[in-house]
């Protein structure tokens, strides 16, 4: 097993990385002195495969669990399915000892992280990221959070997880569709952080894509890594946080244009590294030879490097940049990658070599 300590003072926790782990969550659970009440929060999908082996495994150490299943996507961070999870864990009796386990991917990790930050003002919290971006990208860091229909993430809150398991089996079920975009953030960590991983990712791909667990358990390990180390520095954002926002600034406002579903979060941020390697190609002087390469690789993961939108509709991108929270005074400031391995960020790039390098 592979442990990865987020150290965060009286907030540290550890995120452990191995097959099996859910067969014996409840023992993993049992050394955090948690009390007997807990809730699984999971979505149907995760649920009727996963749900039962986490229940029994509670149970047999001694916990007395409930579930509550939500729909699955998007749709269900909302604060319609915040309140109907208050109203069910008010009638299984949850007490402030309780805790709470998220048994899900990125959607489910959110929306129970949120329910379990504000429940009777905040109940322990345990984490089962079953995508291969939640293992690598949201459980890492303690950004919970539901949507609005103004936005995304609206309405959140940093809370801190006392557990991550990262079982390996699961990802054995995830689509592959599901899969090849959470590659996207692992591709970033090696991006904006480490060349060695970078070269691993090129050169190890075709059994990534394999889901080789000899690969990808130490894959996962140094991604949770980085992001902890990332996070330790900045826990809140806008300083060196920053650079894992990498292709974000044009992914969010891909996604946020296009109609739900169109692209997944990481198909959004696969085009938008790509733009944001071109642009660090003119303005901090990437090599063309690194952006070729990070191109490349996000094309062998079958992962879309273009938007393939009209130009107008590209005009449109831009005004949906602007309105991204992370822009301030109207500036659009950009993560960009000096070269492959070492970002830097709160640039500013002008609109007009955006426009360029979109579908170049
Ligand atoms: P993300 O982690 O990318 O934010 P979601 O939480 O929306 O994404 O999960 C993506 C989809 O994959 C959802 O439909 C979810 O139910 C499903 N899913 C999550 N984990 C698994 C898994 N291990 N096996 C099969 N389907 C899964
Ligand atoms: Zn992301």
């Amino acid at each position: 097993m592979r442990t990865v300590h987020v150290p965060l003072g009286n907030r540290s926790y550890d995120i452990k990385i191995a097959p099996g782990l859910i067969d014996r969550f409840g023992r993993e659970c049992a050394r955090l002195k948690l009390a007997a009440r807990c809730v699984i929060i999971t979505d149907t999908n995760v649920g009727k495969r996963y749900a039962k082996t986490v229940f029994n495994s509670l149970a047999t150490a001694g916990f007395s669990p409930s579930l509550i299943i939500v729909q699955p996507g998007e749709t269900a961070k909302s604060l319609k399915t915040v309140r109907s999870c208050y109203d069910q864990l008010a009638v299984h009796r949850l007490e402030r000892k309780s805790f709470i386990v998220a048994l899900g991917g990125g959607v489910v990790g959110d929306l129970a992280g949120f329910v379990a930050a504000t429940y009777l003002r905040g109940l322990a919290f345990v984490q089962v990221p079953t995508t291969l971006l939640a293992q690598v990208d949201s459980s890492v860091g303690g950004k919970v959070g539901v949507n609005l229909k103004a936005g995304k993430n609206l309405v959140g809150a940093f809370f801190q997880p006392k557990l991550v398991l990262c079982d390996l089996d699961t990802l054995k079920t995830l689509p592959d569709r599901e899969f090849r975009a959470g590659l996207a953030e692992v591709i970033k960590y090696g991006i904006i952080y480490d060349a060695k991983l970078f070269a691993q990712l090129a050169r190890d791909l075709p059994k990534i894509l394999k889901r080789d667990r000899t690969i990808l358990a130490p894959v996962i390990a140094r991604c949770c890594e980085i992001k902890a180390e990332v996070v330790g520095k900045d826990e809140t954002d806008d300083g060196p946080r920053a650079i894992l926002n990498f292709g974000h600034t044009i992914g969010h406002a891909i996604e946020n244009i296009s109609g739900y579903g169109k692209f997944l979060h990481g198909e959004a941020i696969s085009i938008g590294q790509v733009a944001a390697a071109k642009l660090s190609h003119q303005i901090v002087g990437l090599p063309e030879r690194d952006v070729a390469r990070i191109e490349n690789l996000f094309r062998r993961a079958s992962l879309p490097v273009q938007t393939g939108m009209k130009s107008a509709k590209r005009q449109k991108l831009l005004a949906a940049m602007r309105l991204d929270k992370k822009v301030s005074d109207g500036e659009i400031k950009f993560v960009l990658a000096e070269r492959i391995g070492h970002a830097v960020w709160g640039r500013r790039v002008p609109d007009g070599k955006i426009v360029q390098v979109l579908d170049s």
